[in-house]
């Protein structure tokens, strides 16, 4: 008889983007030719860039020759590529990271996913509430959970509320952490961690000798100058954390896949005999057994963000979305809202009003004018009572779908 990981059976279904759809079919279903407008999607909707364009048909040409066809290349990523990472996303901002510390995969939603397997179980994980779902759900399948309660919590996690009280930045947890996830630019709350924030957290980790595991998938989209696009610009994160990158909304990259994982030779975790061991050993090892690397193209594609003219056009594509990220916090901020977010992230947090819960204000959102967004309860149960809008989408849509709730006075 087969056995399953009963894990598996703790997970609360994943009910918040089919729960959405299902309701926006059943109102499509009674209301024939309403046209929707969907604010709700985590996804780009700007094609790639000309230079990734090019680099990408070529590295396919490449393949399609004798001469210059490559088989396996490097499972932690071409030295070309990890050169430029290096240079361009941490060398010119002061931090001296080696392309040997970088290990390019296919998302960091699989990197986010996987690097907890690197970690004994009985770790205690600490993370933000709300939260992307990918840290919790698959610590709860390692097994680091107790059952989900009543009130949507898991036993045996620690949860960090980020809220308006605490300009939604998680605050030091009350009993000690192992294993922390901080998400900076955040989704969902499109918060920012200033320099301050990020040491106390540093000096915490490096005080517990705990792992920050930071997910800078938005860095791309802070506009603010003296917000830290790597936590390794703050001093000693180089000995206590772990960061993900993502060419996915930078680049418009969601359906190319490239991603990378920085592991500092110096960050360490223990035995239980208490012996150090290197986690960059650890990854690489977990990495060369379960991974093949990402193919060529995609790399030479991912090459030439890293290029002046690609920078440029990727900044561009940026600035489109951050534009409507402006309107849409204008628009919501004149229509009387409370909203968070969207000057350093793609996302807005807005305060739903009138007391309604999230779902209640899909639903109003919904019917009264046609509007899909993201209901802050399906990011844990911090996020109830707030309402995510994602700045990705065309600006006729977004302007559209902002004049439809002036003009019913939502
Ligand atoms: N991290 C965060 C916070 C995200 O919101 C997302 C995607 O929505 C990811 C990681 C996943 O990125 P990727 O497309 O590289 O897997």
């Amino acid at each position: 008889m087969t056995l399953i990981n009963e894990n598996y059976l703790k997970l609360k279904a994943g009910y918040l983007f089919p729960e959405i759809a299902r309701r926006v079919n059943s109102y499509i279903d009674s209301n024939p030719g309403t046209e929707i407008i969907k604010l709700g999607i985590g996804d780009v909707t700007e094609p790639l860039t000309p230079a990734v364009v090019t680099a990408f048909h070529e590295g396919v040409r490449e393949m399609g020759e004798p001469k210059t066809f490559r088989g396996y290349g490097p499972g932690q990523g071409y030295d070309f590529l990890k050169k430029l990472i290096a240079e361009y996303d941490f060398k010119k901002r002061g931090v001296d990271i080696r392309p040997g510390e970088i290990y390019v995969s296919d998302g960091a939603k699989c990197d986010t996913g996987n690097m907890q397997e690197i970690f004994a179980v009985n770790n205690k994980i600490a993370i933000g509430d709300p939260v992307y779902p990918v840290y919790l759900d698959t610590n709860v399948m390692a097994g680091r959970s107790g059952v989900c309660q009543e009130n949507g919590t898991y036993e045996n996690i620690i949860y960090m509320p980020c809220t308006e009280n605490n300009n939604f930045i998680p605050e030091l947890p009350q009993q000690p952490a192992d294993i922390i996830y901080l998400c900076f630019p955040n989704n969902p709350t499109g918060s920012v961690a200033s320099r301050q924030a990020l040491k106390e957290w540093v000096d915490y980790a490096r005080q517990q000798r705990a792992v920050i595991l930071f997910d800078a998938a938005y860095e791309a989209f802070i506009t603010d100058k003296e917000i830290p696009h790597s936590i390794y610009e703050v001093e000693g994160a180089k000995e206590c954390a772990v960061e993900f990158r993502s060419l996915s909304k930078t680049a418009g990259f969601t359906g190319t896949r490239l991603a990378y994982t920085v592991v500092p030779d110096k960050v360490k975790a223990y035995d239980t005999a208490g012996k150090e061991h290197s986690l960059a050993g650890l990854w690489q090892r977990r990495q060369n057994t379960k991974f093949n690397g990402v193919s060529y193209p995609v790399q030479k594609a991912a090459a030439a963000c890293f290029s002046d003219q690609g920078q440029k056009e990727i900044t561009e594509r940026l600035q489109y979305y951050l534009t409507n990220a402006a309107l849409i916090k204008e628009e919501l901020t004149k229509a009387g809202h409370k909203v968070y977010g969207g000057i350093n992230a793609p996302y807005l947090w807005m305060k739903t009003p009138d007391g309604q819960s999230s779902w209640q204000f899909f639903d109003t959102l919904l019917h009264q004018v046609g509007v899909v967004g993201t209901p802050g309860a399906g990011f844990g149960c911090s996020g109830e009572g707030y309402f995510r809008f994602s700045a990705f989408g065309s600006r006729e849509k977004i302007q559209e779908a902002m004049e439809r709730i002036t003009a019913a006075g939502i």
